[in-house]
């Protein structure tokens, strides 16, 4: 074997012996944070060391230092799991280091993410026409499409963004639930808008937003250029807004419709949760993840665009495409905010060849099951739950009876499960959110118990 050869595959097996062996370990790591620091750190080296030994030193500075994420009783945040075929394809897309600017760099990186790009729209019931971007995540989805939002709306009213920037043009106003993730906020910084220009609408007692009031903040300033931000699956209690409602009503003030559909927009994948996003394809732009529900391996999300044109305006790399030639036949780096970059679209392709429809309808419908399950065990053991379980997420505290914060301390440092807390409507509570391809019934079981223990 070649020395390239031989480290890929030595790498690979490391990899594949972490994922074997990930449900038995503790998933956080035993070391201090400054012994592993000391372990990568030290004098950049005057001298090339041979790959073999580099790769043994990178094994044994990272060993036991590796959060146990991508394994069944991983709950914290809204961490995906990584699909074994998704796993290996993105091996592969490093082996091939393919650059996916264009299609001169790589045809089949290109011809994937447009087969991984139409199934994703498929599978989540939106419009055919749409274009779809591979970005990092939610985070980036949020600033496309809000971007693409932003300068359309502004072309409507005689400025060129593209142009002129934003120094003089009319204020875009940005219509959101007071429960927007904060992604939304940071990509509002990022494109020059600033949080001043979100006019917040109240949330119901599930998180969803009021619909009712929405309609109120719209009718104040109507002529104002406006994107109304909506939301599918709050992060805290998973409630997805009434699209079907809020939708065309922001249709009525002609403002963009952007869905943050970081999981929440995975519903629509499954026909027994489906209901929840009903009319989310009647909104304008969508940003999503892969990396969480379709367990895609970190980093992985989509951008999309019902008008393909807009898209490659607001985004594009060559003044060609300012005048709005776009479409789906795009050129892959008109519709990113990165030029150069990793052909993400080879892991999405594989996880939806892996699962097809009826596979990722059951990940869906498992993980709610699952989260309901946990519930129910929490709520039997003298939990009390805050929130109306409709998808995977769970919201939970034990009253006055303990801390949350030391309850979470007590059940990271006990390694059966993670899980983090968060605030919600000022109570400090503990978020369990089920995303994993690989959890099960036992694993539920066995986290439970271990969050019960730690409460006492
Ligand atoms: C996770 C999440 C995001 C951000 O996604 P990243 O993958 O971190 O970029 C945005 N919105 C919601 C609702 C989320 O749950």
């Amino acid at each position: 074997m070649s020395d390239v050869e031989h480290l890929l595959v030595r790498a690979a097996r490391a990899a594949a012996e972490h994922r074997r062996t990930v449900g038995e370990r503790p998933i956080t790591p035993r070391r201090s944070a400054e012994d592993v620091r000391a372990a990568f750190a030290g004098p950049l080296p005057e001298a090339p060391t041979d790959p073999d030994s580099v790769l043994t030193e990178l094994l044994m500075a990272a060993d036991g230092a590796i959060t146990g994420s991508v394994g069944p009783r991983f709950f914290g945040f809204v961490i995906g799991g990584a699909l074994p075929a998704a796993s290996a394809a993105e091996i592969l897309a490093t082996g091939w280091d393919q650059a996916a600017y264009n299609e001169a760099l790589s045809l089949a990186a290109g011809a994937a993410e447009r087969a991984a790009g139409a199934w994703t729209k498929d599978l989540l019931g939106l419009p055919t026409e749409s274009s779809t971007a591979f970005v990092t995540g939610a985070q980036a989805g949020n600033t496309v499409g809000l971007a693409i939002g932003r300068n359309e709306l502004l072309a409507r009213a005689g400025w060129d963004v593209a142009h002129d920037g934003l120094y003089g043009a009319p204020p875009v106003r940005v219509v959101a639930s007071e429960e927007r993730h904060a992604t939304v906020d940071r990509a509002l910084r990022l494109l020059g808008m600033g949080t001043t220009s979100v006019h917040p609408v109240r949330a119901g007692h599930d998180g969803a937003i009021d619909v009712d009031h929405l309609g109120e903040v719209l009718a104040q300033n109507a002529d104002a250029p406006t994107i109304v931000c909506l939301q599918a699956g709050n992060v805290n209690t998973g409630a997805c807004d009434d699209f079907d409602r809020a939708v065309p009503l922001a249709r009525h003030h002609d403002a963009w419709v952007h869905v943050d559909g970081a999981f929440g927009l995975w519903a629509g994948a499954s026909p027994r949760h489906r209901h929840l996003t009903r009319g989310v394809e009647l909104a304008d732009s969508w940003g999503t993840d892969a990396h969480k529900w379709l367990n895609v391996p970190y980093d992985s999300g989509l951008a999309i665009c019902r008008d393909a044109s807009a898209h490659a305006a607001a985004m594009s790399y060559s003044a060609a495409y300012l005048t709005g030639s776009g479409g789906t036949d795009h050129v892959l780096g008109d519709v990113t905010p990165e030029s150069s970059r990793r052909a993400r679209g080879f892991a999405v392709w594989a996880a939806l060849r892996e699962l097809g429809r009826s596979g990722v309808a059951d990940l869906v419908d498992r993980s709610c099951a699952h989260a309901q399950r946990m519930a129910e065990l929490l709520t039997a053991g003298g939990a009390t739950v805050y929130n109306e379980v409709v998808l995977n997420q769970v919201l939970v505290g034990f009253g006055d009876l303990s801390s949350t914060d030391a309850v979470v301390d007590a059940v990271q440092r006990d390694g059966t499960c993670w899980v983090g807390a968060t605030t919600w409507r000022g109570r400090r509570l503990i978020r369990i959110s089920v995303s994993n391809w690989t959890t099960t019934e036992s694993d539920i079981e066995l986290s439970a118990d271990a969050i019960l223990r730690a409460a006492t």
